[in-house]
């Protein structure tokens, strides 16, 4: 995978470098240079994409397997390619025939941007782990209840909390926020290697994650609902009962006091109800 992802970034450098060609007068040495490189890129993520796509086949049915692979990643760019004359002799009517090619070919390279952030320096697959929480350290502040996406956490306030097993995907997004590290990640699989991708995290899995997500963004969107709510009947009560609820007796201090309830309810009303078209 590594391979594969150098290969795009140098194939996306080496398409980009057809620009210099148009930016910079005419030099063989560097139209070689460029030439050079291009067929470098080429042969290095041909070979990393081969040696990828075999891995994924399957050794009974590999050239069939091999022709689909290989006709998935190569149809959009062979349908978008029928298109460059077009945009070239568009860039020429604003930029001149030359320097059109110059921003085409740099357009061109910008497309091998997506490969970036597939790069190891965004994280690697590994076999998939599990949190599990050190109870005896727990303080139960339920901070990692309010991280976790998946609601697979469980604990009450000042109590200790508790990891469920099958529900957690090892996103480890509750291990930066507990206050006393008492949370750590433990291997799911106990084979050896340990699987990794779509071995060790199968789709009915990945599956049931989705929807426990889209679940917890509707329990969260609910919840902070609730919330203001109950504060908004609090600030109401207290504005019908301001004078009995208050310790101020000054008239002018309690008009003061009702308005900024007044303007603070208007806020939350504001916010809760859309924008009228
Ligand atoms: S690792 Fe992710 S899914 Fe598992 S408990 Fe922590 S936040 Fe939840
Ligand atoms: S964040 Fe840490 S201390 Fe707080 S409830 Fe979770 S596991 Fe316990």
């Amino acid at each position: 995978m590594r391979a594969l992802i150098i290969g795009g970034i140098l194939q996306a450098a080496a398409i980009a470098s057809y620009a210099t060609l148009a930016f910079s007068g005419t030099s063989t040495r560097l139209f070689a240079l460029v030439m050079a490189g291009d067929n470098f890129s080429i042969s290095f993520a041909g070979v990393a994409l081969v040696a990828y796509m075999s891995s994924l086949t399957n050794i009974g049915y590999t050239a069939t397997q091999y022709a689909l692979l290989s006709s998935t990643y190569a149809w959009l760019g062979k349908i978008l390619k029928g298109f460059s004359g077009a945009e070239v002799e568009n860039l020429s009517t604003t930029h001149g025939l030359i320097h059109g090619y110059g921003i085409f070919f740099i357009a061109c390279g910008l497309t091998g941007l997506p490969a970036v952030p597939l790069s190891e320096a965004h994280g690697v697959e590994g076999p998939r782990v599990l949190a599990v929480i050190d109870e005896d350290w727990c303080i139960g502040c339920t901070l990692c209840i309010k991280a976790c996406p998946v609601d697979s956490i469980v604990g009450l306030n000042k109590q200790m909390h508790t990891v469920v097993e099958d529900q957690c995907t090892g996103c480890e997004l509750c291990i930066p926020v507990c206050p006393v590290d008492c949370i750590s990640l433990v291997p799911a699989h106990a084979d050896t290697p340990a699987p990794t991708g779509w071995a060790a995290w199968p789709q009915a899995l990945a599956d049931q994650a989705q929807e426990r997500y889209a679940f917890h963004k509707i329990r969260v969107v609910r919840a902070k609902a609730e919330h203001d709510a109950r504060l908004q009947a609090k600030a109401e009560h207290k504005l019908a009962h301001l004078e009995e609820a208050s310790k101020l007796t000054d008239k002018a201090q309690l008009d003061q006091k009702r308005a900024v309830i007044e303007a603070a309810l208007a806020r939350a009303r504001a916010r809760r109800e859309p924008p009228k078209a």
